[in-house]
């Protein structure tokens, strides 16, 4: 018998339960009409409703009220060895958004691919209103060698949309989003801290565009970060397009955190909710998003960092939060707190160069103050940005170092927006 909806995955799923799962998935769609009987619990419509149709994507049709699994090839000359990357689509019986769920742009984030496990094998598609595409391991060369970037050493979350005679990296990114990201209404970029940093689960989302607002606030208590994103961004590219579009946050890579997780995955449920797409199985004690403005603070000096904060802090202005030594000379000097906040990402300790960003303090801007400046910047935002690149080729190369210049000569040096893509995380 056919399986017509996902059968909920337990930790204990093993290896052949998969590979099963995977066979099923890989022939037709069952030709049953799912849920072809609806009237069964007296759920009988007089009016006629709205149908859900077939799903087409990578060159399969997923039919209403099922579970399937997809793959997608990124484009490469290299055909015979590519390895294709699962996709899980759950197709709603009932019409609604397309949600999109990427996860290990970054291959050594780990947490957003446990999320996106969890969440899929949770949904019902007979239960469900739309469609909900993820991708647990959108970079899986990355995630069998520990690294966050391409084989070619690239970091692929800055060549989107990417271009189809580009490099290695431009192609992958144009694969991935005319194949998948494109058919999407709603985007979650799924990502954690990188280069020994960790952050508090959040989202990112410009804040100048009221329907990215509208969207974060469907995310229930989760903190919101205003990053306006760089050139290159999966989320940067789709929201130019019209996809609505953020990336969460949630702790540090090559490592799998449950309190991330979770807190993750309930925002999402709490998302799904807010979408209409399915009833919520949990709720949110504190439904309301809390907004920030937030700037990296820098090490003015090279040597061994330790912190004095934890992540989720309130710091006050002029408070320590942490020091470099260098361990020949036993100099060093104090990280301080610039103004009041509260530590919304932070390096480990670990040794630093002299404008390493360090720590990640944000301040409180209340919801009505974001939508009133969202309304503003989309008023005086001129249409019209920027095609695409005819070819990124390799002048768009972001090194994964740092290399800040401190701006003054305190203790401190605070970045503007837009920050430097070496620093974002995402
Ligand atoms: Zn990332």
């Amino acid at each position: 018998m056919l399986a017509a909806g996902p059968v909920l995955a337990t930790e204990v799923e093993d290896e052949e339960r998969a590979v099963e799962r995977q066979q099923e998935t890989d022939h037709p769609a069952p030709t049953k009409p799912a849920h072809a009987v609806q009237s069964e619990d007296g759920d009988v419509a007089s009016e006629p409703q709205p149908q859900q149709t077939a799903l087409a994507l990578l060159n399969r049709t997923v039919e209403p009220g099922s579970f399937a699994t997809l793959h997608w090839t990124p484009d490469q000359s290299f055909a015979s060895i590519a390895t294709p990357v699962p996709v899980l689509v759950a197709h709603g019986t009932k019409p609604g958004p397309l949600l999109c769920l990427t996860a290990a742009i970054h291959g050594d984030e780990l947490n957003g691919i446990e999320m996106v496990r969890r969440l899929m094998y949770e949904l019902e598609p007979d239960q469900l209103a739309g469609t909900v595409i993820g991708v647990p391991i959108v970079n899986l060369d990355g995630f069998r060698n520990g690294s966050r970037y391409l084989s070619d050493r690239r970091d692929l979350n800055r060549y989107f949309p990417g271009t189809r005679k580009g490099s290695a990296a431009a192609r992958v990114a144009h694969s991935l989003y005319s194949n998948i990201v494109s058919h999407c209404d709603y985007l979650v970029d799924l990502h954690t801290g990188s280069q020994k940093r960790v952050n508090l689960p959040q989202l990112r989302a410009d804040l100048d565009n009221p329907d990215v607002v509208a969207f974060a606030k469907h995310f229930g208590g989760m903190t919101v970060l205003h990053s306006p994103g760089v050139a290159g961004m999966l989320r940067d590219a789709a929201v130019k397009d019209g996809i609505i579009s953020v990336t969460m946050e949630a702790g540090g890579p090559n490592r799998l955190e449950p309190q991330a997780v979770n807190y993750g995955l309930q925002a999402m449920e709490t998302l799904l909710e807010n979408l209409k797409m399915r009833k919520a199985s949990r709720f949110w004690s504190a439904p309301q998003p809390v907004f920030f403005e937030s700037e990296w603070i820098r090490a003015a000096q090279g040597g061994i960092l330790l912190s004095e904060v934890k992540l989720n802090d309130k710091v006050k202005k002029g408070e320590i939060l942490g020091t470099v030594t260098d361990p020949i000379s036993n100099t060093g000097s104090a990280i301080i707190a610039p103004y009041d906040g509260r530590v919304l990402g932070m390096a480990v300790n670990q040794v630093v160069h002299a404008g390493f960003a360090a720590f990640r303090i944000g301040e409180v801007k209340s919801t009505e103050e974001v939508e009133a400046q969202a309304e503003k910047a989309s008023k005086e935002k001129t249409q019209g940005h920027p095609g695409p690149e005819e070819d990124s080729g390799d002048s768009n190369e972001a090194e994964p170092h740092s290399a800040g210049h401190p701006r003054d000569s305190s203790n401190v040096a605070v970045v503007d927006a837009p920050e430097d893509p070496d620093d974002t995380t995402e």
